[in-house]
């Protein structure tokens, strides 16, 4: 039977740890390991883990140094699975483990990669889901690679993806758009999002705004066109408002405010591009610097 590593990056979430266990237990087969990454917490999830890997071999820990971020912390996890089957899912018993045969048996009937599809839940928080909306149907409009928003990190898939995934070697990582340039054959289940088991949401709305627009940022080949139209457009506004004005208005006098308004629009447009270059060209330095994307400062079970 093929072995299979389940990866589930974690910060401070020490009451789902026990919980989250015994349900992948209960419907993983036999043969598994389950990496935890201690991202960092400054709770008890470290020592939650400690007790559990004491009576179980199975359950492994690789504490990272400080907290480096979701996507970090799963890359760690990826580095060190030594499973032939690898499926990543989050620690809030928000990616429910009874979904795992199902997701075994994707990958058994020929698919490299089983992604999953969250279906709508009254319950889900709703400024999240249109920032998700709002951001996904942007960057959506301008890239080749489109990701569909409800895609979640919940996944199963083989060393051959596996081995790809890592040969990444970027700063600021967006798995998800990675997972999904890559190709292979995949197949997707969909499920129901269950509500977060304890504690909340380790992302405010304000990191989530960033979060989004950095994956646009980052993960669109075609931003470089996208910031040509727009100043192109912003050019366009400002050379000819004033005389196209002076054309049609019935109060060819009355111009001051228009003209102000739409030169503030064209401001407001440069600085936003401005900043999305800044962006870019600190992501390159970043790239450039390449600095580890994590530090271990403990490993339990390896
Ligand atoms: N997480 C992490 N490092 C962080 C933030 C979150 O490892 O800096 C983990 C978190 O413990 C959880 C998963 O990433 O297992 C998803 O986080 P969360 O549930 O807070 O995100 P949401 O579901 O609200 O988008
Ligand atoms: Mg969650």
């Amino acid at each position: 039977m093929l072995k299979i590593s389940i990866i589930v990056p974690v910060y401070n979430e020490a009451e789902n740890i026990l919980p989250l266990f015994y349900e992948i237990k209960k419907y993983c087969p036999e043969n598994f390991e389950l990496i935890w990454i201690d991202d960092g917490s400054n709770d008890e999830t470290l020592s939650e883990i400690q007790q559990l890997s004491f009576h179980e071999e199975r359950v492994k820990c690789i504490s990272l140094s400080r907290n480096f971020g979701h996507q970090n912390a799963m890359i760690a996890g990826l580095n060190y699975a030594s499973g032939e089957i690898i499926i990543t899912m989050d620690g809030d018993l928000q990616h429910p483990p009874v979904l795992i045969p199902t997701l075994i048996e994707e990958l058994y009937k020929g698919a490299d990669i089983v992604f999953t599809k969250s279906v709508f839940t009254q319950k889900e928080i709703w400024s999240k889901r249109l920032l998700n909306k709002i951001f996904y149907g942007f960057a959506n409009f301008f890239s080749e690679t489109k990701i569909d928003e409800n895609i979640t990190e919940y996944r199963a898939f083989n060393q051959k993806v596996l081995d790809s995934v890592l040969q990444f070697k970027e700063n600021e990582t967006f798995l998800r758009g990675i997972f999904n340039w890559i190709g292979f054959k995949s197949a997707t289940v969909e499920f129901k999002c269950a509500e977060r088991k304890h504690g909340s949401t380790k992302y405010s709305l304000k990191e989530t705004l960033a979060n989004e627009l950095n994956k646009i940022i980052l993960f669109n080949p075609s931003l470089i066109k996208f910031i040509s139209i727009i100043i192109g457009f912003s050019l366009v506004i400002t050379l000819f408002n004033v005389p196209l004005w002076n054309i049609y208005s019935a109060n060819k006098n009355d111009s001051n405010y228009l003209q102000t308004t739409l030169i503030l629009l064209v401001s407001v447009v440069q600085l936003f591009l401005t900043g999305m270059i800044f962006k870019l060209v600190n992501t390159a330095i970043n790239d450039n610097r390449n600095r580890p994307l994590y530090l271990v400062k403990d490993m339990i079970n390896f």
